[in-house]
């Protein structure tokens, strides 16, 4: 029996009509964009985040809802898919997009403190929301999504953030094991791992780097079009990595698990050529 949201989802242009995601760190940047893309498209937004007014504004704009999550606590992802059973009853698409960025410098001067801290947010956060997506949509038997927040780092390091490379490669081994799981309960899982998109997380690490802390996202974004970026000298936007999500979270990507989509500007693929 097809249901009345599947045929005005089939009616639609609007490809998630009825479908319940939450997107953790979704208060800005990528998540932000994502948050609105997969809004527009009709899901029903849940954003989880640690920047409370900012992330009750953005869920207000989009008809969504927030709910405060710091992701290196295990209990406060479950309470956020908790939130959107609750809300409406079900998720279909798990976006774990939270991470920070540094520390940064040598691996000789690395405080294990750091590296933990860090591992706690960018890789146990997603393990945290790999785990509990999952409960729920086995429990639904309706499959669903889980997209996890890689990075170009896993591919080609990371210039001296160590503790980030580390923490993104792990994800992309996380995601392709937990795809070979979870297949079975019709749950597919990816990543994406974008370059260069000027965003706080990424000007935050350029302004410690290149030590000015006047730098702008115009001019990170001018650096990455020159030295980071083959497609008409121009840097990612948020609504790239945007557009990717959305269609690993789509039914038109329903035969697609257990992989990384770059979306880089051809950065990784021809960096060798490039240097
Ligand atoms: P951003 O700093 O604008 O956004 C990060 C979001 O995560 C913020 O809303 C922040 O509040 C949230 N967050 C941080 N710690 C959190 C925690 N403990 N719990 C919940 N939320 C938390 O940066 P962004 O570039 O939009 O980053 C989004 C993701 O994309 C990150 O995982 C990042 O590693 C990844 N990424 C970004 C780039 C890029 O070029 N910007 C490149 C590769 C990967």
């Amino acid at each position: 029996m097809v249901s009345n949201d599947e045929t005005a989802q089939r009616m639609s242009s609007k490809r998630l009509i009825g479908k319940v995601a939450v997107i953790t760190g979704g208060a800005r940047g990528i998540g932000a964009a994502t948050s609105k893309l997969l809004a527009e498209n009709g899901a029903h937004v849940i954003i989880a985040d640690i920047l409370d007014e900012l992330g009750a504004k953005l869920a207000d704009f989009i008809g969504g809802r927030y709910v405060h999550c710091d992701v290196s606590k295990e209990y406060d992802v479950e309470h956020a898919i908790q939130f959107a059973l609750k809300w409406k009853g079900r998720i279909d698409i798990m976006f774990n997009n939270a991470g920070i960025a540094g520390p940064e410098g040598s691996i000789m001067n690395l405080k294990m403190d750091d590296l933990r801290a860090l591992v706690d947010i960018n890789l146990n956060g997603i393990v945290h929301g790999i785990k509990h997506a999952a409960r729920a949509m086995i429990e639904a038997k309706r499959g669903g999504s889980i997209i996890c927040s890689s990075s170009s780092a896993a591919i080609m390091g990371g210039l001296a953030a160590h503790a980030y490379t580390l923490s993104k490669e792990a994800i992309l081994g996380l995601a392709r094991s937990t795809a070979c799981e979870l297949g079975v309960h019709g749950i597919r899982v990816n990543c994406v791992s974008p370059h260069g998109v000027p965003s706080e997380m990424l000007m935050s690490g350029y302004r410690k780097f290149l030590g000015n802390e006047d730098l702008k996202p115009e001019d990170v974004g001018k650096i990455v079009a020159e030295r980071g970026s083959l497609i008409k000298g121009r840097c990612g936007s948020f609504e790239d990595v945007a557009q990717g999500v959305l269609f690993l979270a789509s039914d038109e990507a329903g035969f697609i698990t257990g992989h990384n989509l770059v979306i880089d500007g051809g950065y990784t693929s021809a960096c060798s050529q490039m240097s």
